[in-house]
């Protein structure tokens, strides 16, 4: 889909040279385009980018993944393969062609309802980083959305949670639905197109054109008073004001839909995103907050639940719905704050100064009287910097803050809130 424009900008210097480049890969690597704002482009360039975008299409197109799949279900087990290295379901006539690869055979019913445990997770590229959801968090997730009265979940980038939903759908009486928009195509060869639109979430792109389109509004169209709420999970490294360009255009969608229209509602949604991203994600939804709950992952080690000495996952909820509803597990370390009208983690103490649980990570902050506010357990009051920031860290300022958390006195590299990347 479209490109983003960007700005170049060198220290100093109030206005930069603007480019196009990829929107969703951030890795030159993985996608090379680029192209100045104000370039000429020749004939034969664009004869050129033409010919090579035809020839990356993939191999299947969505509809001939479809009837793959409704063959793949009528072959007997013996005869189910997946090729490990094309990532494909595999027809018997299409074995010979991929004698030489991995696969895997007698490919069940619970392997196909569970197509990200069947996928390799694409988390080494930049431009996927695949982190799925722990089994806990997805349950507690879809509970917490059921206990809230939602019976559809737009899912934007969260396949696990869409699989759950499925799959239990197939099987109990369960009136959830679930539509999954991903950009991750190889899912295409399990969902059909009312199950799974191949989309960019960077500049709201729909593959499948004005048909996926017309699923996807449809979808958002609040039926027989079926509450739909949008869950999503971007790639962390992913432009804030790029997603929320994107969200606010499905939740466009969302209110086009109503006749009366939904006065000034918003769609409901959660957005999940790493704790320090919270003043980026509330400039562009003022509507929303932080809930405390930490949401854990499979294939992230350092992001899995803390215990004692491990590492704590810092993604969180961001939500538009009210905080007081968002009911959060006491048996995993949460707490009703009767003042703040939220749950907590259990260490966030009520600051009386701030008069708000303060705590980000869930360890127990202290209030800086200088700063006026509360901060991390293990900083400390610099005067050269006049802030607080950790004990090790050098004054010089730079003109520019860290791209990550915005603050001054040090880069990206070394923000403090990334220290574990
Ligand atoms: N925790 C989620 C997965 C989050 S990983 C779960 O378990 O369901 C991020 C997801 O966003 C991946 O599924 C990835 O394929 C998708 N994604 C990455 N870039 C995207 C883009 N530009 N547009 C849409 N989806 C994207
Ligand atoms: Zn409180
Ligand atoms: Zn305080
Ligand atoms: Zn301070
Ligand atoms: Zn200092």
């Amino acid at each position: 889909g479209p490109a983003l424009l960007f700005v170049k900008t060198s220290q100093g210097k109030e206005e930069g040279r603007r480019f196009y480049a990829c929107s969703a890969c951030r890795d030159r690597k993985d996608c090379n385009f680029f192209q100045w704002e104000d370039e000429k482009v020749s004939e034969t360039r664009l004869a050129a980018r033409e010919e090579y975008n035809r020839s990356h299409q993939p191999f299947f197109t969505h509809r001939q993944n479809v009837d793959r799949y409704k063959n793949f279900i009528l072959l007997p087990l013996s005869k189910r393969r997946f090729c490990q290295e094309c990532q494909q379901l595999l027809l018997p006539a299409e074995w010979e062609k991929h004698s030489d690869h991995q696969f895997l055979c007698d490919i069940t019913p619970a392997q196909l309802k569970s197509p990200s445990q069947l996928l390799y997770p694409l988390e080494n590229k930049k431009t996927n980083a695949q982190y799925l959801f722990a089994d806990r968090s997805c349950q507690f997730l879809l509970n917490l959305l059921i206990d809230l009265g939602f019976r559809r979940v737009l899912s934007v980038g969260t396949p696990r949670l869409h699989e759950m939903i499925q799959s239990k759908a197939s099987q109990e009486e369960f009136n959830v639905r679930s539509l999954l928009l991903d950009i991750d195509f190889r899912y295409s060869q399990f969902y059909t197109e009312d199950e799974f639109c191949h989309y960019n979430m960077f500049n709201h792109h729909f593959f499948g054109g004005e048909a996926a389109r017309e699923t996807c509004r449809k979808f958002l169209n609040e039926e027989n008073g079926e509450r739909v709420i949008m869950v999503t999970d971007p790639p962390f490294g992913g432009l804030v004001e790029a997603l929320a360009s994107s969200f606010k255009k499905l939740m466009a969608m969302w209110r086009e839909t109503e006749k009366e229209g939904h006065d000034n509602r918003e769609m409901p949604m959660f957005w999940i995103f790493p704790y320090f991203f919270e003043s980026r994600i509330l400039d562009f939804f003022p509507s929303f907050s932080m809930m405390d709950y930490q949401v854990d992952y499979d294939n992230h080690a350092l992001y899995k639940h803390g215990k004692t000495g491990r590492r704590q996952s810092p993604v969180r909820i961001f939500t538009n719905l009210t905080p007081s509803m968002i009911v959060l597990p006491e048996e995993e370390g949460y707490r009703f704050c009767t003042v703040c009208q939220r749950y907590v983690s259990s260490g966030n103490q009520h600051c009386e100064i701030c008069n708000s649980c303060t705590s980000k990570d869930g360890r127990r902050w202290k209030h800086c009287v200088l700063c006026k506010k509360c901060v991390k357990p293990s900083w400390f009051h610099c005067n050269n910097c006049n802030c607080c920031t950790l004990e090790k860290h050098s004054c010089e300022k730079t003109d520019t803050g860290c791209f990550v958390c915005g603050k001054a006195g040090h880069k990206r590299s070394t923000c403090p809130s990334l220290s574990h990347t």
